[in-house]
């Protein structure tokens, strides 16, 4: 049931919430757009102006390497200046009430850890950008390393310990989904009485398998974004409207 304006959707949610025990949000780039971080798909979003790196290509090319961390040190101010948005911390209030165990993300941008989700409570189904990772043993760097090895050497460094060239410690196209994540993330969708979608296009599989799962195994499915999305049908409520106002009365409750 798609919300008639922004007013009910909050009252509707606000009663879905009372009611719930157990709520897992699920979170795209939307909820960060407030926060300055561009999402993929929206007109100026990042893909309107770059074409994604496939993690092959990386893998095999110097070039695509340094290109991806170009792109990577370009965004730095960007990544650095983000703060939580009233997204962020609505969920965040709801955690600290017991109502969240923990949450699923797509997003890279470290925000729900600082609106003050533990981290081992925010599941990351795309990795996280803000530090790095050697693709070969795993071995965690700095940014700051990364861009220092980069300036002097003038390409991107590989690993210290076993050469493999070191990435952000995203999941790019082509690259394997994390065991752990997809495990914890799916125990997480069928365990919930109310799902929560919120700033993502769903169109990113198998992420996006998560709200019809939490569905198909009973949850409530809410679905916030201002534009539409292949799943409002199966919803039992949608909110398109901006992520900030749909969530800001539930900001410190
Ligand atoms: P997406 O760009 O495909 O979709 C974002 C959706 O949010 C769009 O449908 C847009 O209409 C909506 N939206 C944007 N701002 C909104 C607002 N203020 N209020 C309501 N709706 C709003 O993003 P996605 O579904 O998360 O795509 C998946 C991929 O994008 C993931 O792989 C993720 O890793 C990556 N990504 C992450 C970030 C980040 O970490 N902040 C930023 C860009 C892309």
């Amino acid at each position: 049931m798609i919300a008639s304006d922004l007013r009910s959707g909050v009252e509707r949610l606000g009663d879905m919430i009372a009611e719930a025990k157990t709520i897992v949000p699920f979170t795209g780039a939307g909820i960060s757009t407030e926060c300055g971080i561009p999402d993929f798909r929206s007109p100026g979003g990042v893909w309107t102006r770059y074409r994604p790196i496939q993690f092959d290509e990386f893998v095999a090319s110097r070039e695509a390497r340094d290109e991806s961390w170009r792109r990577r040190f370009a965004m730095e101010e960007v990544f650095a200046a983000a703060r939580p948005g009233r997204g962020h911390r609505a969920l965040a209030s709801l955690y600290r009430a017991g109502k969240i165990p923990a949450l699923i993300t797509q997003n890279i941008d470290n925000l729900h850890q600082a609106s003050g989700f533990a981290a081992e409570h925010v599941i990351e189904l795309h990795g996280n950008t803000t530090y790095a990772r050697c693709i070969g043993c795993g071995k965690a760097y700095q940014l700051d390393w990364v861009k220092r090895r980069f300036e002097e050497e003038g390409a991107a460094p590989n690993c210290t310990v076993c050469d493999e060239p070191v990435k952000t410690a995203t999941i790019s196209f082509g690259q394997m989904m994390p065991d752990d994540e997809m495990q914890r993330a799916t125990e997480l969708s069928q365990h919930c009485d109310l799902f929560i979608a919120i700033g993502s296009s769903l169109v990113v599989w198998p992420a996006a398998g998560f709200p019809m799962m939490a569905k198909n195994c009973g949850a409530r499915l809410v679905i916030i974004n201002r534009e539409p999305t292949d799943q409002d049908d199966i919803a039992d409520l949608v909110i398109r409207h901006d992520i900030g106002e749909a969530l800001g009365p539930f900001v410190g409750n």
